[in-house]
């Protein structure tokens, strides 16, 4: 930290994402939970063409993605903002919907972001623990008196709540905003989207980052009420109003309209996801229900940071956290099945 640092930020403790080695083709890489395939064909022929035309802004508003957006979501495009991945928006929500009236509320074992983004926007939050199997209590948001936010499914259990309980959440908490941040809702979980329609104090951020191979281009989107998009806007355009790229803008377009190969590539992902499930079970693996690409597993006879270092040994990088509850879990992110056979057969030899 140099002299010059604002003490403002003097205790802030920066995200860490999971690590990208140098030399990728040593390893098989099961720890970011990006997609195994690449980018939609279309999507990348369209980036191609706009990357001829960067000498010009991107457009600020993004027009013709959220129109895009907004027809395959069946919201209207007001109801649509796009970022530079969806953990542009959710900083957005937490400068934009907490302050030291309005605590931030999650659980304790969720997106780690959600924390950084508390501190870096220098709001108090309000920690709720999950249940002893990882499950969330609906009933424990109701009047939340804060601005709740929830991943769902959950990172890095998996878990998903129906759209019955976020319903009743929303519902108990008509003076709070509740944000629904569903990064991973295409692997198997419901998606609140169509609630954003009913309720104004919803908000339902997606990503491209995952379903959409897209990681690398960030992009991300939230629909709420016209209004929460407003509210929304004023910080970005605050902040960066060019946030989204021309690239990036283009090869989401494309992505959109080649809705088939994201819908099929989502197919298999949860084919393999299921398969590798009964694999790990076969070796004694404990796990939760997972509606994401990834798995999170345990074992009772080798802890989860000896699992995680012998794999990573072996050329496999699964991601470990060293947290309260959960550091004898990893998660391992669903790649193809040739890895996926790759991880077993190391597991197999490990154990
Ligand atoms: N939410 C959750 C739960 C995530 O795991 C991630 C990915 N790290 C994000 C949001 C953000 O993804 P992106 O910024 O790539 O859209």
């Amino acid at each position: 930290m140099s002299k010059f640092f604002s003490p403002k930020f003097s205790r802030l403790i920066p995200y860490v994402p999971g690590e990208q080695p140098k030399d990728k083709s040593r390893f098989i890489k099961l720890n970011t939970n990006e997609s195994p395939f690449p980018p939609s064909p279309k999507a990348q022929k369209f980036a191609a063409e706009a990357i001829e035309k960067t000498m010009l802004y991107s457009d600020p508003e993004c027009f013709k993605l959220r129109a895009a957006l907004a027809d395959i979501y069946g919201v209207g495009a007001e109801n649509v903002i796009c970022g530079n991945g969806s953990d542009d928006i959710l900083n957005f929500a937490f400068s934009a919907f907490c302050d030291d009236k309005t605590p931030a509320v999650f659980a304790d074992i969720t997106y780690g972001f959600y924390k950084v983004f508390a501190e870096y926007n220098r709001v108090p939050y309000k920690i709720i623990p999950l249940k002893d199997d990882f499950t969330i209590e609906p009933t424990e948001y109701y009047n939340a008196e804060g601005t709740v936010f929830i991943a769902n499914p959950n990172a890095p259990t998996g878990i998903a709540l129906s759209v019955g309980d976020i319903e009743g959440i929303i519902q108990n908490n008509p003076d709070n905003i509740v944000v629904v941040d569903e990064a991973y809702v295409d692997f198997g979980a419901q998606s609140c989207v169509p609630l954003t329609k009913k309720y104004d104090n919803l908000i339902v951020t997606q990503t491209f980052s995952k379903s959409r191979s897209l990681a690398g281009a960030r992009l991300g989107f939230a629909t709420a009420d016209k209004e929460l998009i407003t509210d929304l806007n004023t910080i970005r355009n605050s902040t960066n109003p060019y946030n989204v790229n021309s690239v990036t803008q283009a090869a989401g377009i494309g992505s959109l309209e080649d809705q088939e190969y994201t819908i099929k590539n989502c197919k298999k992902i949860i084919e393999t996801r299921e398969k590798t499930v009964e694999e790990l079970k076969k070796l004694g693996f404990v796990l939760t229900n997972s509606s994401a690409n990834f798995i999170f597993a345990s074992h009772p006879e080798k802890s989860g940071e000896k699992i995680y270092k012998e794999l990573k040994e072996r050329g496999v990088l699964i991601r470990h956290f060293d947290a309260p509850r959960i550091t004898n879990y990893n998660r391992i992110t669903v790649g193809t099945d040739e890895e996926m056979k790759a991880l077993i057969d190391n597991l197999e030899c490990i154990l």
